[in-house]
């Protein structure tokens, strides 16, 4: 092998580096007047696709799984509906599949019943416990309509 620029005879390994925007295969010394060529940088590109992945998880969490809390209130709610459906609280838990005992808890809000219990709840009395919470979306939309002011601004000035 020879060095690409002064033909001298080069051993193993011949330096790459760019010269005038062309890389060449060059010798110790005339490896001085160019640029070293090396490998792309890989930790940093491997920093750059785990920033992705954590974006793309914060997104998915944030359109996927819209935050669902049992009201505080829950016991109240689900003591006053049965009330005005003339239930006693063993109606109720036979109509749900569950003892009394759990009926007694939840209305004294000892008890917090599980997401199935609680659809059961739903569904038999003919209410809502659970609140949707989406703050997120709440701040986009705020968001989309103070940047439309500025669109439409840039639009015009385009225009121009
Ligand atoms: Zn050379």
């Amino acid at each position: 092998m020879e060095c690409e620029i002064c033909g001298k005879a080069i051993s193993d390994h011949p330096k790459r580096v760019k010269i005038d925007g062309s890389i060449m295969a060059v010798c110790d010394e005339c490896a001085k007047f160019g640029r070293i060529q090396k490998e792309p940088p890989k930790p940093k590109f491997r920093k750059q696709n785990n920033k992705n992945k954590n974006t793309n998880k914060r997104q998915n969490r944030r359109n996927d799984e819209p935050q669902e809390e049992l009201i505080e209130n829950y016991n109240d709610i689900v003591r006053r509906k049965r009330e005005a459906k003339n239930w006693t609280r063993e109606q109720l838990g036979q109509k749900l599949n569950e003892k009394v005992s759990v009926i007694n808890r939840i209305e004294s809000g000892k008890m917090v019943p599980d997401t199935k219990l609680i659809k059961k709840l739903e569904k038999t009395l003919d209410i809502e416990l659970l609140e949707t919470y989406n703050t997120d979306d709440l701040k986009q939309y705020v968001g989309t309509s103070g940047s439309g002011v500025k669109l439409g601004s840039i639009v015009k000035i385009k225009r121009k």
